[in-house]
């Protein structure tokens, strides 16, 4: 299934960090992206229990709203001393008010709680299912999805600005910068996002 250029696309996200990213990726290739907030669609619950099940639900809902294909990321951070958690619910971790800087305390409580202080005990890794949806025609099309993951391990204290979500407390595999402190351009070559979207590229885009 590939995607031409001119091809109009919706991001089906309300958030603005992962809108951001998910439209310089796929700028280059000439797709013409339009985001969920601004075509004011509804979200859908995401009762999924993984993330490739939620990128389904959020791509095939808006979809079916635009009547255009549309890209769904669902993405989290997996801590490894924490049994996976937040995951799926690494959005929800920042509350109401989607305060990443109470979910990364949270985070970093739940290590220490455990007993889990050193960087090298604290292990994670984010997680990117990226799933192509197509509006509901008689002859159904199966949605698409591609997972990609970063490895690394969290510090604290908390580091960098840029980014958004978990980015000042991780540091990917290899590398000394937290994604809050490194260029974005550099985070984009090694992200979850970034190796979901090369797998998208090779199944979709020419
Ligand atoms: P959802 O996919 O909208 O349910 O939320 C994913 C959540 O995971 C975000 O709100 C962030 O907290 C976290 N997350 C996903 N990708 C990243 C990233 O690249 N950096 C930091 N946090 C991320």
């Amino acid at each position: 299934m590939k995607l031409e250029s001119g091809q109009k696309l919706v991001v089906a996200s309300h958030n603005k960090g992962k809108v951001r990213e998910i439209n310089e990726l796929i700028n280059p290739y000439g797709l013409n992206a339009v985001s969920a907030g601004e075509l004011e669609l509804p979200e859908p619950i995401e009762d999924g229990k993984s993330f490739a099940a939620n990128a389904i639900i959020k791509a095939e809902a808006a979809a079916n709203a635009a009547g255009i294909p549309a890209l769904a990321d669902d993405s989290g951070l997996e801590v490894h001393g924490l049994d996976g958690a937040p995951g799926i619910f690494s959005a929800r971790w920042g509350g109401e008010q989607g305060d990443f800087n109470l979910a990364m305390n949270r985070v970093h409580d739940e290590l220490e709680a455990k007993g889990l202080t050193d960087t090298e005990q604290r292990t994670a890794n984010f997680t990117c299912a990226l799933a192509l949806a197509f509006p509901q025609t008689p002859e159904k099309i199966e949605p698409l999805v591609f997972e990609g993951k970063v490895f690394g391990s969290l510090v604290w204290p908390l580091r960098g600005e840029y980014g958004f979500g978990y980015d000042p407390m991780f540091v990917a595999t290899g590398e000394t910068l937290t994604f809050g402190e490194m260029d974005q351009t550099r985070k984009h070559q090694m992200s979850h996002r970034a190796n979901a979207f090369a797998l998208f590229k090779k199944a979709c885009l020419s």
